[in-house]
């Protein structure tokens, strides 16, 4: 699905397939030279990072592994608390790994504050952050990102694994969600 599939849903297409294909093309050279013989542990977050998963790890040159968490966080009706529940937790051990979390997006950062902090206790040889999006204007805590796609104006965005009620997670641009769609 493309932004013209759902054109009367968006107000506006922030990013498009091509432009997001390109920078993930980028920030992947970047990793291979960072990475190179470290065969790092990419650690995906469920479930709105499984495109930008997919398309960075084939991107790379070098070799990776993958593996998912579930997270819920317990929030006020759309509010981040940044209190977090494991749905899912990794299946491989940390110890010594050099560990990138890869997501899709990050808001207030509450939510990924925390799991680095949890992903941080089980003692990676090295821990980093790759996200495609960030919208800087909603943060509330500071986050250091090593890997970034995009940043976004603050409003509230689909496509390319971000959802909305379950749905545009498989539209490939990135727009904004008008507001009669969800009022
Ligand atoms: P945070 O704890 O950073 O506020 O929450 C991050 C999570 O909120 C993301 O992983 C994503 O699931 C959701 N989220 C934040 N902003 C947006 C947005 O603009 N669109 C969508 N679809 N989800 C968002």
């Amino acid at each position: 699905m493309d932004a013209a599939d759902v054109a009367a849903d968006l107000t506006e297409v922030l990013y498009t397939s091509d432009q997001i294909a390109g920078r993930l093309t980028e920030i992947a050279a970047q990793i291979d030279q960072d990475y190179a013989d470290k065969d790092p542990l990419l650690v995906g977050v469920l479930n709105g990072a499984v495109m930008v998963m997919a398309d960075l790890t084939r991107a790379l040159h070098i070799h990776c592994a993958m593996d998912w968490m579930a997270v819920s966080s317990y929030g006020m009706g759309t509010h981040s608390s940044g209190v977090v529940r494991i749905l899912k937790d990794l299946s491989t051990d940390l110890v010594g790994r050099h560990v990138i979390v890869v997501e899709d997006i990050i808001d207030t950062g509450l939510t990924l504050s925390y799991l680095m902090q949890n992903l941080a206790s089980r003692n990676p040889a090295s821990l980093k952050i790759m996200t495609m999006f960030r919208k800087p204007d909603a943060l509330k805590i500071d986050i250091d990102v090593t890997y970034l796609g995009f940043d976004l104006p603050n409003q509230f965005v689909v496509g390319y694994g971000l959802d909305y009620a379950g749905r545009y997670r498989n539209l490939t641009d990135v727009g904004i969600l008008a507001e009669h769609v969800y009022s």
